[in-house]
């Protein structure tokens, strides 16, 4: 197994290079050279494991230049209980017939982001290691505000690396921004920036793929990678959660080994729900991948007409996670789907960033038909889903999963498709919880962490013990830049 660039279908690196490097220099993501096949024994077999352990299934197929003592490192370092405060790691809750909850917010920062970034500075470093590389690394990191602090927890403090964080300075929630701005540890930093997810993540793409700034580090004994999505290292672990899942429903006797599922996915940068692809050519039997998207639905255009557009209002919601116009793993996807045509990808890609538009052939829009349905709600939609979950089935589901929930909803009523179908729930209600409740009807008027004590009475979920933590801790980052001072507030806070 080798890893391919997007653009450039000559490049072959292993998956210690692929994961080291974050992006090829074409400014293309990193892909398998081909998918690993799974089979139906195989999954049956994972029923009786833990979810370490399934996670050694996994990656062992991916990442095929590791040993499997370290591999073992990796999964066993991040998967554990010191880190999630379930044994399952990955919780599935029932909620309607047939409909399950796959919560992935039982690890330290309560975003589905933790199933990745948990592990992903044990891949980082040992890939490090392996390629013998004596660089510190930095890892840059935009993010629309889970991403900044699970990437933050899993490297703070881990030797060789040194972290910086850019968030949109009005794009993230109360309780996200106090996780960041708070955030402990000797090699992290943490910048907001006016403008929106999408500045940040370009200016990070940009700066990564500069020779100027390559130089510079270069010369200065460190190098760039990424924690964002466009990782192969974040993606390979979010696979890892759909075999698992499925798997569990096997071994819990609520479907038959083979039947197919649905999956459905809040979506943002197109990163979980491409795992939930990649999990389907493996070998799980899936039925649909439904895209659920906010008001920013360029993903829901995308998929029922081919067409890309980015040339459209950007809407600050109360789902920020998923406020996002480029969903930048899309790319994977498109690369597959067009039998790895790296020229037809170089195509689309450029007029994405010449016109914010490109549009796909005939064949891949009737693969994307195939495998995905889309659909899309606005923040009233959301909180009258939240409101509807909790009070038909107890059940308080944060402003993403809401989402996902209602799109399903609707898909299910469009085509009145009974598949057993699987929820991804990507956060916990306490990281939003002034929506949750004003969706639910109650009083908001208190701090976060008043707000955290109503929603305990509300949702009867125990409170998080990290987010209650937060409120005794100091505020150690308030920068605030433009987007064009990204590459100075770098340096200096590297000084160099
Ligand atoms: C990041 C995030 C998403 C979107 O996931 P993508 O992989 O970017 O599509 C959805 N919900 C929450 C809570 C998130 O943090």
């Amino acid at each position: 197994m080798f890893y391919k660039s997007t653009r450039n279908s000559e490049v072959k690196v292993s998956s210690a290079q692929a994961i080291a490097q974050g992006i090829s220099e074409d400014g293309g993501l990193f892909v398998p050279s081909e998918i690993p096949a799974i089979t139906l024994d195989d999954i049956k077999a994972l029923g009786e494991k833990s979810y370490a352990e399934r996670a050694f299934f996994v990656f062992s197929k991916y990442l095929t230049d590791f040993t499997e003592a370290e591999i073992r490192y990796c999964v066993e370092g991040a998967y554990n209980t010191k880190n999630f405060d379930t044994d399952n790691i990955a919780e599935l809750a029932h909620l309607f017939d047939g409909t399950y909850m796959l919560e992935l917010w039982h690890g330290p920062t309560c975003a589905f982001k933790d199933m990745a970034l948990q592990i992903l500075p044990y891949l980082l470093t040992t890939s490090i290691k392996k390629l013998g590389v004596d660089k510190k690394v930095v890892i840059l990191v935009a993010t629309s505000g889970d991403t900044g602090k699970a990437a933050l927890e899993g490297f703070k403090d881990v030797e060789g690396t040194e972290i910086l964080v850019f968030y949109p300075e009005d794009g993230v929630s109360a309780m996200q921004k106090k996780q960041m701005t708070t955030q402990e540890g000797g090699n992290v930093g943490v910048c907001a920036i006016k403008g929106n997810f999408d500045d940040a993540q370009t200016g990070v793409k940009t700066i990564f793929t500069s020779k100027e700034t390559a130089d510079k580090l270069a010369e200065n004994g460190m190098m760039f990678s990424s924690a964002n999505s466009i990782n192969w290292g974040r993606l390979a672990p979010q696979i890892i959660y759909y075999v698992s899942t499925y798997a569990q429903l096997v071994a819990d006797g609520e479907i038959e080994l083979g039947d197919k599922i649905n999956i459905v996915v809040p979506t943002g940068n197109f990163g979980n729900i491409l795992a939930g692809y990649y999990a389907k050519h493996m070998g799980i039997p899936v039925n649909k991948l439904i895209c659920a998207s906010n008001a920013n639905n360029v993903l829901t255009d995308f998929i029922k007409t081919g067409v890309y557009d980015r040339n459209r209002p950007f809407h600050t919601t109360i789902s920020p996670s998923m406020d996002i116009l480029i969903s930048s793993n899309l790319e994977r996807l498109l690369y597959h789907l067009s039998g790895s045509d790296d020229a037809q990808i170089r195509e689309w890609f450029g007029s994405l960033s010449k016109t914010g538009r490109y549009e796909v052939t005939d064949e891949v829009k009737k693969a994307i038909a195939d495998e995905f349905y889309a659909g899309c709600c606005d923040d009233e939609q959301t909180k009258a889903c939240i409101k509807e979950i909790y009070d038909e089935y107890s059940y308080t589901c944060d402003t993403h999963t809401a989402v996902a929930v209602k799109v399903y909803k609707d898909y299910a009523a469009a085509t009145g498709d009974k598949t057993k179908t699987v929820i991804a729930s990507t956060a916990s209600p306490y990281k939003f919880s002034g929506s949750v409740l004003a969706a639910i009807g109650k009083d908001t008027n208190a701090d976060e962490f008043g707000l955290v004590d109503e929603l305990a009475e509300v949702s009867k979920i125990p409170v998080p013990a990290s987010l209650a933590a937060l409120k005794d801790k100091e505020v150690r980052f308030t920068k605030v830049i433009d987007k064009a001072d990204m590459k100075d507030y770098i340096y200096s806070a590297l000084g160099i």
